[in-house]
């Protein structure tokens, strides 16, 4: 009779739980998921452009509900930003980047990871910290992280250098993500410490049609590289755009011609086949 009653009464929570989370807007939705650590993260990997070699990847977060399905970031993380919620997911996602890819990181210090920073941390600098605290005991060195930001997080351009000033004094790298995608300012990189630009997909698609359009993307380059960035594609499909890419002196690439994002598992694999000699 015990073990029935039990039964009984672990069926009965767990209705109120599924009842109750069915109610809840997606913001409660979304917060319940943070509180269970319901995030997981997959890696794409970083080619090399004229090696073909993988240097490490980009950690990029899904939710996974408990019914086993992933959630794309793109529909959550805007509402994650609106809320709040982005901050422990970040936590979250730097949680996994260094238990899943730590050991690797610290075995091999070629090996790099991206991770994107939103733009409330770019202006007070969180992220930055909360790394700091979590690499300490860590053997894997900081200049292995890349962290990334959009446009949005280099508004407040004077809170946005204070905060690149300490990353880089704690030994990351930083890249501008989507450049060109939202709102711009060529002032505001050319006063930055930025090391990277990443060239957007949409930017990165133009390539061999009409070439009105994709000079903007030749526009790009040229811009960062009289910055002194370096440079990351992002969104090549094609061996047309990475052959365009590499012409033009783009070293750094990621995309669905050499792989889409992973579990860590299958990234590490990956990276252990195609890894620099
Ligand atoms: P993003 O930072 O620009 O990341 C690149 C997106 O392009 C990823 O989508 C990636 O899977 C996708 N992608 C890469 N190669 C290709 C390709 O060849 N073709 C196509 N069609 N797509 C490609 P994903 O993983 O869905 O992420 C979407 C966005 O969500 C990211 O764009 C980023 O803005 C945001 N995001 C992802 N993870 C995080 C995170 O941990 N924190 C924050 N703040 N934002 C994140
Ligand atoms: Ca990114
Ligand atoms: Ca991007
Ligand atoms: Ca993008």
């Amino acid at each position: 009779l015990l073990p029935f009653a039990l039964l009984l009464t672990l069926i009965m929570i767990g209705g109120i739980v599924w009842v109750s989370r069915r109610r809840l807007s997606p913001r409660g939705e979304l917060a319940i998921a943070v509180g269970k650590r319901e995030f997981v993260v997959h890696y794409q990997p970083v080619i090399h452009l004229p090696t073909g070699a993988c240097v490490g990847a980009e950690a990029l977060v899904r939710w996974r509900r408990p019914d086993g399905s992933l959630v794309r970031p793109d529909l959550f993380i805007p509402l994650a930003e609106d809320s709040g919620l982005i901050k422990p997911i970040t936590d979250q996602v730097i949680d996994s980047v260094l238990d899943e890819l730590g050991p690797t990181l610290a075995a091999d210090a070629t090996m790099h990871v991206a991770i994107n920073l939103c733009a409330d941390d770019i202006r007070t600098g969180r992220a930055v910290r909360v790394i700091a605290r979590k690499l300490e005991g860590k053997e894997l060195q900081a200049g292995q992280l890349l962290l990334e930001a959009t446009e949005r997080g280099f508004i407040d351009v004077e809170a946005a250098r204070t905060t690149i000033g300490q990353a880089r004094a704690a030994g990351h790298s930083l890249a501008i993500d989507d450049f060109g995608t939202g709102y711009s300012s060529l002032q505001y990189l050319q006063s930055l410490p930025l090391d990277a630009l990443k060239i957007d997909k949409s930017f990165v698609e133009t390539i061999g049609l009409d070439s009105a359009t994709s000079s903007v993307t030749d526009h790009i380059i040229s811009m960062a590289r009289a910055l002194g960035l370096l440079l990351i594609a992002e969104g090549v499909e094609t061996q047309a755009q990475a052959d365009y890419l590499r012409a033009r002196g783009v070293d750094f690439a990621q995309g669905w011609l050499f792989a889409k994002a992973m579990p860590a598992a299958d990234f590490l694999a990956f990276h252990q086949q195609r890894r620099a000699q």
